[in-house]
């Protein structure tokens, strides 16, 4: 382990794996680097100096120009289901420089996207756009303080060149944090095409990075299938609590950790419809708000084939294993988002039509076409205005029946509405402002909306004077967004 100024100390396990499952290669350098965002809360959670991280010798690195003492950059071998399609993928445009240790012990992946070809690139061209990847790093690092498992983003640098999409655009590298990068993808790839020594050597990497007490297990294979049910259970019930829309749940983009990955077409919603999609490429609505607890266990379902040849010797015996796993699923799920949704109401202890107070309300706002956020927030602050759903006799009778069972709770009214402040935000990144951050960025390099924006973003829960603003709505599609310079 070598220590640098920035305070790198990289040790690489994965690059100890059998060589199946990664190339090296280098990031590509690029004409220019510049730092566009550095996120210090997060260098200095890793135990990074931020000041070094700002040096050019420093930004080198973050742009893939240098690369630290101690890194040992690869790009990593997976496969997954596209849209419901099986094929072989792996990073085409990232590599990962290393696992780095923090000062509390913690180890993570420093990955760059859009540093370049790889072994795995197929016709791309290896890069990413600066919008694309300020749009990750904002809305991760807002998932992130809503509190919901993500990959974090450490910086993002533009590269002084473009790069052509259906117009020539600024090239940007984003310095990606997860916890690991492996996902179910990983293990269709050692199932698919490598030998069972192989997958075993993988499932037993995965064991020693996320899931500490696997020794203790039985079947650690089957442990690790139960741990991952657990965690995207949790994870996806959190999704749905706050709205938030994936895009493209491929297995590629499913992590083994349970940390949201892959910001492409996401978003959160404004109306609540479960119907609703951000994905112009997802014609059927299979990533469908709605539908995303469903995918999950679809993609659930394709890790455990995967493990099957560790689950048990005997084919039948796994095959039993594997699905009374997956038959917790929706249990586990449907357990999460319920206890979320009673939070989200302020309730705190478990009644029968608990259910149907919760079903009832979402059918109104759907009715209503209400703002998802906005009816929670509203809820939490008593001021119903600004929505239909408000004017409706309907949500009227709604509102006495919840309530009457708030005052059978142990609790107070105030900790009742404490709790609903903890777990309904006050704001989210609305795509509206994500795009005027980004137009502001990119097309004149103010990034002074995008930074207050994140300031708002950085505690939700907060219901600051300055977090108002962010809970208006978008304006009426025939009126445009301002994305001019200056004024
Ligand atoms: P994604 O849709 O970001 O999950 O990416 C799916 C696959 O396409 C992954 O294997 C990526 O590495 C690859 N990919 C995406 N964009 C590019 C690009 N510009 N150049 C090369 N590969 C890419
Ligand atoms: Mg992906």
């Amino acid at each position: 382990m070598i220590k640098l100024d920035a305070g790198w100390t990289f040790d690489n396990r994965y690059a100890r794996l059998p060589e199946r499952f990664f190339s090296r290669v280098l990031p590509t350098p690029v004409r220019a680097p510049e730092l566009a965002v550095l996120n210090r809360p997060l260098a200095a959670e890793l135990g990074l100096n931020e000041e070094a991280l700002r040096s050019d010798a420093e930004v080198a690195v973050l742009a893939g120009n240098r690369i630290p003492d101690g890194a040992e950059p690869l790009a990593q071998a997976y496969a997954g289901h596209q849209f419901g399609y099986f094929t072989m993928l792996g990073d085409g445009r990232a590599v990962l420089i290393g696992e780095h240790v923090t000062p509390s012990g913690k180890r993570v992946d420093i990955q760059l996207k859009g540093s370049g070809r790889t072994p795995y690139s197929r016709g791309g061209d290896g890069r990413a756009a600066l919008g694309p990847m300020l749009r990750e790093y904002i809305v991760s690092e807002a998932m992130h303080a809503l509190r919901i498992p993500t990959t974090r983003s450490l910086a993002v640098v533009t590269t002084g060149e473009t790069i052509r999409r259906e117009t020539e655009l600024p090239g940007a590298i984003l310095t990606r944090v997860a916890s690991s990068h492996l996902r179910v993808g990983t293990f269709q790839y050692a199932a698919q095409w490598g030998t069972k020594e192989e997958l075993r050597a993988l499932a037993d990497y995965a064991l020693g990075r996320h899931f500490p007490g696997f020794e203790e297990a039985e079947n650690r294979y089957l442990f690790l299938l139960e741990q991952v049910i657990a965690r995207q259970a949790a994870l996806i019930a959190q999704w749905q609590l706050v709205g938030f829309v994936h895009g493209v749940m491929n297995t590629d983009n499913m992590t083994i950790s349970g940390e949201t990955i892959d910001y492409g077409p996401c978003a959160f919603m404004d109306t609540y419809d479960l119907k609703t999609v951000f994905s112009s490429i997802d014609t059927e609505g299979r990533y469908a708000y709605g539908n995303q607890p469903y995918i999950g266990g679809w993609n659930l379902a394709r890790l455990a084939e995967s493990l099957l040849p560790l689950l048990d010797e005997d084919e039948e015996k796994a095959v039993a294993l594997a699905q009374e796993a997956l038959d917790q699923y929706p249990t586990l799920y449907h357990r999460h988002w319920l206890d979320g949704m009673r939070a989200k109401l302020g309730l705190a202890e478990a009644q029968a039509g608990d259910g149907e107070l919760i079903a009832d309300l979402l059918r109104l706002m759907e009715e209503y076409r209400a703002d998802y956020t906005n009816t929670f927030r509203a809820l939490t602050l008593g001021e119903y205005i600004g929505m239909a759903l408000f004017d409706a006799s309907e949500f009227r009778e709604w509102h006495e029946r919840w309530q009457t069972r708030l005052s059978q709770e142990a609790v107070s009214r105030e900790e009742a509405y404490e709790r609903m402040r903890r777990h309904n935000p006050a704001v989210i990144p609305r795509n509206h402002r994500v795009e005027e951050a980004l137009a502001a960025a990119v097309n004149c390099g103010d990034y002074s909306v995008m930074e207050r924006f994140l300031e708002a973003l950085a505690d939700p829960y907060a219901y600051s004077p300055e977090q108002a603003e962010y809970a208006e709505l978008p304006p009426p599609s025939d009126r445009p967004y301002r994305t001019f310079c200056g004024t």
